[in-house]
């Protein structure tokens, strides 16, 4: 015995990692009958166990693919699922139920259904085989099931009965040879039989010669042979429990004892009866056929190993890739991107960064202290263009812009500059991280994008409470007392003018794309002019005016408001920078109170600096450090073998690649265990012709 069939079964299973190909099909022995011909008890008795699904309900709707695998020394039999991934199930009536679930799927309109059901059963008591259970035959289509459901069992059936399959045909002997629609089935396919097995069940049933003399058929000669046999399993007896026990025992000591009983049966009669003999003859026969098509297997192999090669040089130039190696690869590239990054964003970048949004505070702050004048008040003061210089001439008036120009300032200091530091550099931090995931190999990998988001974010939330700490405790004096000599002002008016500019130009771009929206610049200054007249008390409005008023709609009106606000802004904005060019705002002596612009751009720029000395020390560096270590531990020897993997595959170009790679290498592994298995047979061959 060469385990022949072993081995194939070994390499089928390395074949169906392979992915389905139809050429590559390994022999198995299909199991056909009609309805209650025994066909499941026959399958029960070799395998042991009753495991099939019983009921009158037709309950076999889909192939069964089931594999025995002689398994010596387990001490507990078990069988597995495939595709289901259930694990072991040691309880066959689980399997039974499993079994049953999967063929009730198939729902009654369909009737059958060609996708198999893979089971694999491990025992040291059965025989290595390749089985497959089909949907047994019916004579007469049931009521309740649909017509054409006789014809699908039969196509199904005559799907499988192909070569290089054996057919194992069951008939019952209580029914006439010429009535059998197993028989009539393979001798379709297989006219000389020679490659079918008949089973003759309840042997029991007919008198002994006439059992005889089925099993001695002459008008149906199959050149492997009749069996007969009794597969029932007898009452049961005290001492044995149904679906706990092997039945292997019970059943051949039955059928034992009815074949003994009958001299027809007698050894030397030349007849083959018993679920042993057929199991012996079964595995026989598997193994010459799984021998004899040996051959034809290297060949399709060899073929389909010849195309993957073939699409490996032209689709990928034969260039190795692993996923491990693909990983490794993208990791890299991403840490020197981000070494790259890291060089090019220090302390003059964030200073930039949070000096720009301190501006905008400024703005904010101007806006709503100094700004919300109505314009005409604020125009009052003409003589010296600078239209806070009267308001701070008498003693009162005075005393109210030192408090409004305190308040500002305070404003800006206890604004929790801290947390807005942190902020401002976490976000910038994370979003470059996320450009550079952009533009890196991971950017088609969601699992990986993931990680490294998450490895800043983490770094970057851990150090968030203690940075922001840390700033705030250093920019506090700054809440007390600021000193400003002449060179921080001078810088300073220069910046103001810069940031008033910006607001400028950003208030008439808005004005711009307000006068687009409303259709023309006259219907503007229409709508403007009218909302000045209701400003003036000329005109008054009923209501709140949402249905429209004047003979402009309600959003006309809305955007009337926004323009009219928007010029009002940058008149302002525009008699501001005349300000901060005249005498006055030229020093801090003669422009603290008169030019808040520039004292708030001193405590702005101040603190900026104070804050990103330490947003450098705690924050920046900090990153710098971990980020690249996390990234390890994220993406490099964190990940499991499966994980890896799972990383790799979701880029569908390396999938595919990767897929191509280990075709190539499970044929070439199964190509040299069949080679090797070819050489072993023909030396046996060899052998056995020398003897
Ligand atoms: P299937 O529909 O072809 O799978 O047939 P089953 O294996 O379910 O058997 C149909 C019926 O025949 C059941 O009641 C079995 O107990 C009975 N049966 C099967 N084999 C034998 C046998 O060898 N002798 C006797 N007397 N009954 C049997």
């Amino acid at each position: 015995m060469m385990m022949l069939t072993k081995k194939m079964i070994e390499i089928r299973n390395i074949l169906s990692q392979v992915g389905q190909s139809g050429t590559l099909t390994l022999p198995s022995i299909v199991v056909i009958g009609s309805q209650s011909s025994g066909k499941s008890s026959v399958l029960e008795a070799i395998v042991g166990h009753e495991f099939l699904p019983k009921g009158s309900n037709m309950v076999t709707r889909r192939p069964i693919e089931l594999t025995l695998i002689n398994t010596p020394g387990i001490n507990t039999e078990y069988g597995e699922f495939a595709q289901l991934g259930l694990g072991k199930i040691t309880d066959f009536s689980q399997i039974q139920k499993t079994l049953t679930d999967l063929n009730l799927a198939v729902p009654a309109s369909e009737c059958v259904s060609d996708d198999p059901i893979r089971l694999s059963i491990y025992s040291p008591n059965v025989p290595d085989l390749s089985l497959i259970d089909l949907p047994g035959y019916i004579q007469v289509v049931g009521s309740d099931q649909p017509l054409e459901l006789k014809q699908k069992i039969s196509d199904l059936c005559d799907k499988y009965i192909q070569p290089p399959n054996v057919i194992l045909a069951i008939s019952a002997a209580d029914v006439d040879l010429a009535n059998s629609t197993a028989l009539r089935a393979s001798r379709r396919v297989d006219p000389r039989g020679e490659r079918t097995i008949g089973v003759i069940t309840k042997m029991d049933l007919v008198e002994a010669d006439r059992g005889a003399s089925i099993l001695n058929d002459k008008k149906y000669p199959l050149r492997l042979g009749y069996v007969g046999v009794v597969s029932k399993v007898p009452q049961q007896t005290g001492l044995f429990t149904r679906n706990t026990g092997n039945i292997t025992s019970i059943v051949t000591k039955n059928e034992n004892a009815y074949f003994t009983a009958h001299s027809e049966f007698s050894p030397d009669s030349g007849l083959a009866v018993g679920t042993t003999t057929l199991r012996k003859k079964l595995m026989h026969v598997l193994e010459n056929t799984m021998a004899a098509s040996l051959q034809t297997t290297i060949d399709a192999i060899r073929l389909e190993l010849e195309e993957a090669s073939y699409e490996f040089k032209v689709q990928y130039n034969d260039r190795p890739l692993s996923a491990d190696s693909y990983l490794a690869e993208a990791l890299d590239a991403f840490k020197h991107s981000f070494k790259a990054f890291a060089e090019t964003f220090g302390r003059p970048q964030v200073r930039e960064l949070l000096k720009a949004e301190l501006d905008q505070r400024v703005l904010d702050l101007l806006a709503q202290r100094y700004w919300n004048k109505p314009i005409t008040e604020l125009a009052a003061s003409r003589p010296d263009l600078n239209p806070l210089s009267t308001l701070t001439q008498s003693g009162e008036e005075s005393t109210y812009w030192t408090r409004q120009l305190d308040a500002s300032s305070s404003a800006l200091t206890k604004l929790g500059i801290g947390r807005l530091a942190t902020t401002v550099t976490a976000n910038a931090l994370q979003s470059h991280i996320e450009d550079l995931i952009a533009k890196s190999t991971f950017a088609t990998h969601p699992f990986a994008r993931d990680a490294i988001a998450n490895a800043a974010s983490g770094i970057l939330n851990e150090r968030f409470y203690s940075t922001s700490d840390q700033v705030e405790n250093c920019i506090k004096p700054f809440k007390y007392e600021i000193d400003i000599d002449d060179n921080e002002w001078v810088k300073s008016r220069q910046m103001a003018a810069k940031s008033l500019r910006r607001e400028l130009q950003e208030c008439e771009m808005a004005e711009k794309s307000i006068t687009d929206a409303i259709g023309g610049k006259r219907k503007v200054k229409d709508v403007v002019s009218f909302i000045d007249r209701i400003r003036n008390g000329e005109v008054v409005l009923e209501g709140d005016g949402s249905g429209g008023a004047g003979g402009f709609s309600a959003l006309l009106l809305q955007k009337g408001r926004e323009a009219v606000f928007l010029r009002d802004r940058a008149e302002i904005i525009r008699m501001r920078l005349l300000a901060l060019k005249s005498k006055t705002c030229s020093s801090y002596a003669s422009g603290k109170y008169k030019c808040p612009e520039v004292f708030l751009d001193v405590v702005a720029d101040k603190l900026t600096a104070t804050a990103v000395l330490f947003l450098n020390v705690e924050l920046l560096s900090e990153f710098y450090y971990h980020f690249p270590r996390e990234l390890d531990a994220r993406l490099g020897k964190g990940l499991s073998e499966k994980e890896v993997d799972k990383f790799a595959r979701e880029d569908g170009r390396v999938a595919s690649h990767l897929d191509v790679i280990r075709k190539k290498e499970l044929l070439e592994l199964v190509l040299e265990k069949c080679n090797s298995l070819k050489g072993l047979e023909d030396r046996v061959n060899r052998d056995d012709r020398a003897r």
